[in-house]
C-alpha cells in the first residue's frame, strides 16, 4: 500500500503509454487527416469553412453557419437523424484505424458502423443530440478512434463492463440537496440547477439520471424542470443561509436557460446582500460558439447585462465552460471568447480527463495553452466520475497524477489547472495527489476529508480505478 505519509508514490506500472510527438504550438491532431497539422481552422483571419467538409452543409454560407438559430435547426437530434446524417458523412469503407480501441477495429464499413452506434445508443445513458460545430470537427475518415466523437456517438463494441461500484447519481447530489434542485456541499457553495437540457448530450455526464431525454436504459428524474415554484423554495433556502457566498448556475446547461430567467436568476441573487459570486455554467462556448457572435441574441446580452451589473455591485457573474480538446476550438470558438473577454466577461474552463480523447500529455498541454491563449482560464482538470455507462472513457487515477507530474510546471502557474477528484458518494472536489494511499494493483485510492459544518470527525472516500 502506497501512503502520502511516507511519500512513497512509485510510477505505476499500468501506466499508460503517452502519444509521441505533438509538441508545437497549436499542433493536434488534424478533423481531416490522420497526421498532425497546424490547425488553419484557428487561424481567425482566414475564416476557414470547416463546416464545408461536411456534404450536407458543403454549400452553408458563413453567415448561416454563424447564425444561432441555423445551429439549432440544424442540430441532430435522435438516433435515426443521426443514422441518416452518418450514412451521408462516413466513405462507405472505413479505412484501418490503428489508435482505435482494439475492439472497434473490425467496423470496416459504414453500415456495421452505424449499426454499432444504434446498437452502443439502445444501452447508453445520455440521449443524442449534437450540434453542427461539434459534428464539422469530427474526422469523418477516423471515427473510431476520433477525440470528438468518443464523448458524443457511443459505438456498442466499445462498451465496456461498468465497475461494480459505478452509480448512476455518483456523487450522491440527491443527497445533498435541502430542497430539490438545490445542491448544497460545501460551507460557502450551492448548485442551482435550472433546467434539465443542454445544446449537447455528452456520453460521460454526471448528471445521467436526470439529463435529457430518457433512454431505453434510463429513466430520467425530472427533477431540474424549470418551474418557478421550485426556484421560489431554492431563492429561499439560500436568502436563509447567510453562509453561502458562491452560486453555480446549472443544471443542464445555461445555454438553455432562456435569456429572461438568465437575467431574473442572477439579479434576485445579486440582490442577496451575502451573494458575491454566481458562475453560470454553459457548455455552450465548446460546442455552439456562434451563439455569442449572433447579432442581438438575447441570451448573450443578458449574460454581458449580468456581468456588467456585477461588476457595478463589486460582485462577479462569470461564465463556467467545458473543452476536452483542442480540436472543439476554431475561429468562431477564438472570436466568441474574444467578444466575452473585451465586454469583461470571466470565462473559467473546467475539462473532464477521457480516455482516447485527452489522456495524453501533449494534447492536455495543447489544450491548456489554448485555453490560456484566448483569455480562457483553465480552472480544473477532473477525473473521470464513476458513472455508469461510459466506463470506456475512464481512466485509472495513476493516469491524472501523471499528467499533472509532466503539465505542473511547463505553464505559467496562473494558467495551470487543478488536477482533481470530484469524490464518489459526496466527498467533494480534492487534488488528485491528495490521497491518503493509493494502491495502482487494486485501483483503489482514499482520501481523508474533514467534517463538513464543525464536525469533528473526518471521513474516508473511495475512487476505484477502472477494472
Ligand atoms: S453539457 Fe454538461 S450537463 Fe449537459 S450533458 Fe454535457 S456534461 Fe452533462
Amino acid at each position: 500500500m502506497l501512503t502520502l505519509r511516507n511519500l512513497l508514490v512509485p510510477r505505476p506500472s499500468s501506466l499508460p503509454a503517452f502519444l509521441p510527438g505533438i509538441n508545437r504550438r497549436y499542433t493536434v491532431h488534424s478533423t481531416v487527416s490522420t497526421k498532425p497539422f497546424t490547425r488553419t481552422v484557428l487561424d481567425i483571419t482566414r475564416r476557414e469553412p470547416y463546416w464545408n467538409l461536411i456534404p450536407v452543409w458543403k454549400d452553408v454560407p458563413e453567415a448561416d453557419f454563424l447564425d444561432y438559430n441555423w445551429q439549432v435547426s440544424n442540430t441532430i437530434q435522435g438516433k435515426d437523424k443521426l443514422a441518416q446524417f452518418l450514412y451521408t458523412v462516413l466513405p462507405e469503407e472505413l479505412a484501418y484505424d490503428k489508435d482505435a480501441a482494439e475492439p472497434l477495429r473490425y467496423l470496416r464499413t459504414r453500415d456495421m458502423f452505424i449499426q454499432d452506434v444504434l446498437a452502443g445508443i439502445s444501452i447508453a445513458p445520455m440521449s443524442i443530440r449534437i450540434t453542427p460545430h461539434i459534428m464539422s470537427v469530427i474526422n469523418w475518415n477516423k471515427p473510431l478512434s476520433d477525440p470528438v466523437r468518443r464523448q458524443f456517438i457511443p459505438l456498442r463494441s466499445g462498451f465496456v463492463k461498468d465497475h461494480p461500484k459505478l452509480q448512476l447519481d455518483s456523487l450522491n447530489e440527491e443527497g445533498d440537496s435541502p430542497t430539490p434542485g438545490l445542491v448544497h456541499r460545501y460551507h460557502d457553495k450551492a448548485l442551482f440547477l435550472a433546467v434539465s437540457v443542454c445544446p449537447v448530450y455528452c456520453r460521460f455526464c454526471t448528471r445521467s439520471y436526470s439529463i435529457g431525454a430518457p433512454t431505453e436504459e434510463v429513466t430520467k428524474k425530472k427533477s431540474f424542470t424549470p418551474t418557478r415554484r421550485r426556484w421560489e423554495r431554492m431563492f429561499e433556502y439560500i436568502e436563509q443561509t447567510p453562509n453561502l457566498s458562491d452560486i453555480v448556475i446549472s443544471g443542464g446547461d445555461g445555454y438553455y436557460i432562456p435569456p429572461e430567467h438568465i437575467t431574473s436568476i442572477t439579479e434576485r441573487l445579486l440582490n442577496i446582500q451575502h451573494i458575491q459570486r454566481i458562475r453560470i455554467a454553459s457548455k455552450g462556448l465548446a460546442v455552439n460558439p456562434s451563439r455569442i457572435l449572433t447579432t442581438d441574441d438575447a441570451w448573450t446580452q443578458a449574460l454581458l447585462d449580468a456581468s456588467a451589473k456585477a461588476r457595478k455591485m463589486g460582485k462577479s457573474v462569470a461564465l463556467h465552460t467545458h473543452f476536452n480538446h483542442p480540436n472543439e476550438m476554431t475561429w468562431i470558438t477564438r472570436l466568441a471568447a474574444r467578444k466575452l473577454y473585451e465586454n469583461g466577461v470571466v470565462v473559467r474552463n473546467q475539462t473532464v480527463l477521457l480516455r482516447g480523447v485527452n489522456d495524453d500529455v501533449e494534447t492536455m498541454k495543447s489544450l491548456i495553452r489554448m485555453l490560456a491563449d484566448n483569455n480562457i482560464m483553465p480552472y480544473y482538470v477532473y477525473q473521470g466520475d464513476m458513472v455508469s455507462g461510459v466506463e470506456d472513457l475512464r481512466t485509472p487515477l495513476s493516469t491524472i497524477l501523471e499528467l499533472e507530474r509532466n503539465i505542473r510546471g511547463s505553464i505559467a502557474g496562473f494558467a495551470t489547472p487543478n488536477f482533481v477528484v470530484d469524490l464518489p458518494g459526496g466527498g467533494g472536489k480534492r487534488l488528485a495527489g491528495s490521497f491518503e494511499s493509493y494502491d495502482p494493483a487494486t485501483g483503489i485510492s482514499k482520501y481523508v476529508i474533514p467534517g463538513k459544518g464543525g464536525e469533528s470527525t473526518e471521513r474516508v472516500y473511495e475512487y476505484h480505478d477502472p477494472l
